[in-house]
């Protein structure tokens, strides 16, 4: 065995119970949870990341516990130059800020390579783990036999056939220089169950672990996610761990690995994905085929960080709309996420709709100069040409992101920056270009309609204040036939062609071309005199 030893591992590992010290418990009440989100750097921050930080983050908060960032790049051929500093800003300006208290880092796997080889060495000391040095055609005519026979796939039982070698065997092979894998000497019988309590799941029966997984990497000795998982939850004293439900299958043999470290066993809670509804039949979110899965879509689309947070506490616990109704003020941070409604949102829904309508409240309630800032800041990133206006005369487009912004009736009609220059793209002096008025749909002929903007230019003064200016075209009605209000109207249709609002289309047209825009009044007074006259003449 000691031959063995010193041909494998190299001399100066870190010793198990040196670990032990340094990575001491943490001081924390014996409530605090401690929570993790380890992302791979793959250059692609899920959705499902975000919402899985922003749960475990909300639980290490309420807990008065901690909440850490693990970046998990032991699989070096997904990894992408880049990728951990989109994590690091991905978190950060989701105002997931993680806790980055060296005792327990470094927090990248690939800078922990001899603790885990230390731990592994500890294993095979204790003879839970031995070296394998099956072929990759081996193992696969091994899978090939399996799925023949229709047994369960794996280096299990019989089919671990370098479990049992004598020493002089693995020495041969040794000195051969043969490539090898040390593989975790399993203790479980895969025909026997047991039962493992779950934080969202509740109890599950699982078999126990049969499977001699390898413990490093052949290619670079980088741990497997197992034995990284296991080590890392240890030494980094995480209480909790809140992961995707793929692991669930994975969690005996979690435990197997726990015990025969000698390490207390994490509670696990396994989070069923966003799944996404594809004609009538749901999936899960998928990195490849739905843009959505990458919160980047988020910011190039200009929602609002904090209308994705609150959508995902909806997907997390169903009563956090209603909570945001009765505490409109508050901070999100101070809702009280609850475990077991999160263990009843099985597998939520994405519904870009939802989360629209909370980004347009929450643009709703900013003053127009947050949305200036805002918008200013997006574009800058994503939209040159809008920047170039906005960064041309700022004061005439805080007039603009002011109209409907003040008063009793604010309009929810925004929902993402990208949307905003269309949504007022009739203040875009530069482009504007008349309306065609052959499809607009009207009592009046064109000739008639040229003849009562005209008139309406002459009355026109942009001094008037909104009473004034409403007088005024209600006084114009008459001598078109319309009535000066909709009640009027209504009490004898047969004596008009229409009522006031008929007049009120013909400028809002004019001025905007279009049939539907905010407060035609509020409209007028953003935009200078001469080009008000300028559109009013058709
Ligand atoms: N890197 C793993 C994953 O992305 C982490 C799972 C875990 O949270 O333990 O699935």
């Amino acid at each position: 065995m000691q031959d063995i030893i010193a041909k494998i591992f190299p001399k100066n590992l870190p010793s198990i119970d040196e670990l032990e010290i340094k990575y001491s418990k943490r001081d924390l009440p014996s409530t605090a949870m401690v929570t993790r989100i380890c992302p791979s750097p793959t250059g692609f921050v899920h959705l499902g990341t975000i919402y899985m930080s922003l749960i475990c983050k909300k639980f290490a908060d309420q807990t008065n516990g901690v909440f850490f960032l693990r970046i998990e790049d032991t699989d070096k051929k997904r990894e992408v130059g880049g990728a951990k500093e989109i994590i690091y800003s991905s978190l950060k300006e989701y105002g997931l800020d993680y806790d980055e208290n060296q005792t327990y880092g470094p927090y990248v796997q690939s800078e922990r390579k001899d603790i885990y080889t230390a731990y592994t060495k500890y294993l095979f000391e204790k003879d839970d783990a031995y070296l394998c040095f099956c072929t990759d055609e081996e193992l696969k005519a091994t899978a090939e036999e399996q799925e023949r026979l229709k047994l369960k796939r794996g280096y299990y039982g019989k089919w671990a056939v370098w479990r049992n070698k004598s020493e002089e065997e693995v020495l041969a092979e040794l000195d051969k220089n043969t490539p090898y894998v040390i593989r975790f000497k399993s203790h479980g019988d895969g025909e026997k169950t047991f039962t493992h309590h779950d934080l969202l799941k509740g109890n599950v029966d699982l078999p126990e672990n049969d499977m001699d997984v390898p413990l490093l990497k052949k290619e670079n000795g980088l741990p497997t996610y197992h034995l990284a998982h296991v080590v890392d939850d240890h030494l980094m004293r995480t209480t909790d761990v809140l992961r995707g439900d793929e692991w669930l299958s994975s969690v005996a043999l979690h435990y197997d690995l726990f015990q025969s470290l000698n390490f207390p066993i994490v509670r696990y809670g396994h989070c069923s994905p966003i799944n996404k509804l594809v004609g009538s039949s749901r999936r899960k979110l998928s990195k490849r085929k739905d843009t959505e899965a990458n919160i980047s879509f988020f910011k190039e689309k200009g929602f609002v960080v904090q209308a994705v947070i609150e959508y995902l506490l909806n997907l997390a616990n169903s009563n956090f709309e209603d909570w945001r109704k009765e505490n409109i003020d508050k901070n999100y941070t101070e809702f009280n996420l609850s475990m077991e409604k999160l263990a009843k949102s099985n597998g939520p829904l994405f519904d870009e709709t939802k989360l629209r309508d909370i980004a347009k409240d929450k643009i709703a309630r900013m003053g127009n100069i947050e949305v200036y800032d805002r918008v200013y800041e997006w574009a800058k990133e994503y939209d040159e040409y809008f920047y170039g206006l906005l960064n041309s005369n700022k004061e005439y487009w805080l007039k603009v992101f002011n109209i409907e912004r003040v008063g009793e009736l604010i309009r929810k009609d925004i929902a993402i920056w990208s949307e905003l220059y269309d949504f007022y793209n009739f203040f875009d002096t530069e482009k504007f270009t008349k309306p065609d008025w052959s499809t607009f749909k009207s009592v009046f002929t064109q000739d008639e309609i040229e003849n009562i903007l005209n008139e309406y230019k002459s009355i026109y003064n942009p001094q008037d204040d909104k009473h004034t200016w409403l007088g005024k075209v209600k006084d114009l009605c008459p001598k078109f036939g319309l009535a000066p209000d909709i009640k009027a109207y209504k009490a004898d249709k047969e004596a008009f062609k229409g009522h006031v609002g008929e007049l009120t289309q013909l400028i809002r047209y004019a001025i905007t071309g279009r049939t539907q825009s905010p407060d035609i009044y509020e409209i007028l007074q953003v935009l200078e005199n001469k080009e008000v006259l300028k559109r009013l003449t058709i």
